[in-house]
């Protein structure tokens, strides 16, 4: 793998550095080193990938499905040998916590896990006799070359939602890491490498914005799964479908949780806080509004302030650090303008993270966990994604005041209720705009097995990652009718 700090491609089964002239550092949010160089492949690089990949797809279509998920139990496998240093890559370019990224390589591997399989998840269905002596059969065919664009703040665990899957299927593939963080998918592709799928199967393009312009405009690519913000998944959804390639696009969020009078208030405060300032605020399911509801801001704020102040901050591989760094310092002075923008529309901040520094880590981009109590609805910090460890809470009087809060958003990503009635909690799920809905868990991550949902502006497609929406999004359906008259049958 090329020298020690230069992030390649992965092409055709081989590694190969990017000739492009546009170079960016990587660099550790935390402790400001830089971890290696990444350069932005050109449409050119992002081409040769496609052939690579369109080469590939005839034989690897051919490759019964038992056969091609051996080498995903190989990965498996190779994954778990490399679980620890897979995760401290994650924390020490994407800056979360140590734990926090033992948890999302867990996810990764239960993605490759469930792919695993798909022998019997890609079987299609028949009928006999539809009329008379004729059958209809479907089956499930994979749909050639197809591509992933991810986002930061999950550098191993959201290419997982789809490759797995696509490959599994019969496609062949091409991920576009993020260009902040490509170190972890570096080191998974190395794993890839020695899992021994076919060369062009699996390929790996760094870059930014000329990588998925390539991506979007190659015939090639059959089909595009984006993770990332809302304006680059409408820019990336509007642009594959309009070019006739299947799309899923997942955007951003503003996760609401609603806290009831009746419930547990320690249990909801502390999940609350895991929901708002882990991974420093930076998740998709990151809680970012609190309603309360009647008598419960009382105990609530008071609980959640206390949650924010003694949040350990500080890089995420030292021991006992609960919260690591936002990922730049453009992120940083982001979150703090939407701090004093919260001042300004009348909050009153309870815990104030700006101007964080970190004894040792004094370069690094820390935000401590902030409150922003009294936040104006409809004002722009409450509508408008941070993407930090900020919590606003909203006080209002009853259920339906929160509910209609939170379908009056824009996103639908993710939405939570703590209580202690099931009446309450039945009339939430039913009656919230929201894809994952949390009752009583405050990040409402679903498994491997489900699809990762989202509604609104938090998702344009229709069928998602993971799960089963997976293998029709990586599978199209041919639908077969035969006749069979039996007098053709030869008289043996
Ligand atoms: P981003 O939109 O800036 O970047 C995502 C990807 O798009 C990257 O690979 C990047 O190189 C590319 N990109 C960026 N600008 C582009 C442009 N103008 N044209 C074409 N491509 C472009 O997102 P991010 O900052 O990396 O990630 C954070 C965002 O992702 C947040 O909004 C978060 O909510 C969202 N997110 C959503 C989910 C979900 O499941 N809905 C999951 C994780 C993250």
């Amino acid at each position: 793998m090329g020298g020690k700090n230069e992030i390649l491609n992965y092409v055709g089964g081989g590694w190969r550095p990017s000739k492009s002239k546009e170079i960016q550092d990587v660099i550790n949010p935390a402790t400001a080193e830089v971890l290696g160089q990444v350069r932005l492949s050109t449409v050119e690089e992002v081409s040769s990938a496609v052939d690579a990949a369109a080469g590939a797809f005839p034989s690897w279509r051919r490759t019964p499905a038992t056969e091609r998920v051996q080498h995903l139990f190989k990965l498996k496998n190779l994954l778990e040998e490399s679980f620890e240093e897979l995760s401290r890559t994650i924390t020490m370019e994407c800056g979360k916590t140590l734990d926090e990224a033992h948890g999302e390589t867990r996810r990764l591997i239960e993605n490759v896990e469930a792919a695993c399989g798909i022998p019997q998840l890609m079987q299609g269905y028949n009928s006999e006799d539809i009329a008379r002596g004729i059958d209809e059969v479907m089956i499930r065919q994979p749909v050639g070359v197809c591509a992933v664009i991810a986002p930061f703040n999950f550098p191993g665990m959201v290419p997982f939602w789809f490759l797995p899957y696509a490959v599994a299927c019969g496609n062949t593939y091409i991920v576009k890491p993020s260009e902040k963080v490509p170190c972890t998918m570096q080191k998974i592709f190395g794993l890839i490498e020695k899992a021994g799928f076919p060369g062009g199967v699996l390929n790996l393009v760094n870059g930014a914005k000329d990588a998925v312009d390539g991506i979007l405009n190659s015939p090639a690519v059959r089909a595009v799964s984006f993770v990332g913000s809302t304006p680059v998944a409408k820019y990336v959804y509007s642009h594959a479908t309009a070019a006739g390639k299947r799309a899923q696009c997942q955007g951003g969020a503003k996760n609401p949780i609603v806290i009831m009078p009746d419930a547990d208030m320690e249990m909801a405060a502390r999940i609350t806080a895991d929901s708002a300032f882990g991974c420093a605020g930076q998740r998709c399911l990151a809680g970012s509004l609190v309603i309360t509801v009647g008598e419960a801001r009382g105990a609530f704020t008071e609980a959640i302030v206390e949650a924010a102040r003694t949040r350990v901050v500080g890089y995420g591989l030292d021991e006992k650090v609960q919260m690591g760094p936002v990922i730049t310092h453009q992120s940083k002075a982001r979150i703090e303008h939407f701090i004093g923008q919260g001042e300004k529309e009348g909050a009153r901040v309870l815990a104030d993270g700006r101007g964080t520094t970190i004894k040792g880590y004094e370069s690094g981009s820390f935000v401590r966990p902030t409150v922003l109590d009294g936040l104006r609805p409809q004002g722009e910090v409450a509508v408008t994604e941070i993407f930090g460890p900020v919590l606003g809470l909203i006080h209002v009087d009853n259920i339906e005041e929160a509910i209609s809060f939170v379908n009056s958003g824009r996103y639908g990503n993710m939405a939570c209720i703590f209580t202690g009635s099931g009446a309450a909690a039945r009339k939430f799920r039913y009656e919230a705009e929201v894809g994952n809905m949390g009752i009583n868990i405050g990040i409402a991550a679903p498994m491997a097995f489900f699809p990762f949902s989202g509604w609104k502006e938090s998702f344009f497609g229709d069928l998602h990652g993971q799960g089963l929406d997976a293998v029709e999004f990586f599978t199209q359906k041919k639908v077969v009718a035969e006749r069979w008259p039996k007098e053709w049958t030869r008289k043996f």
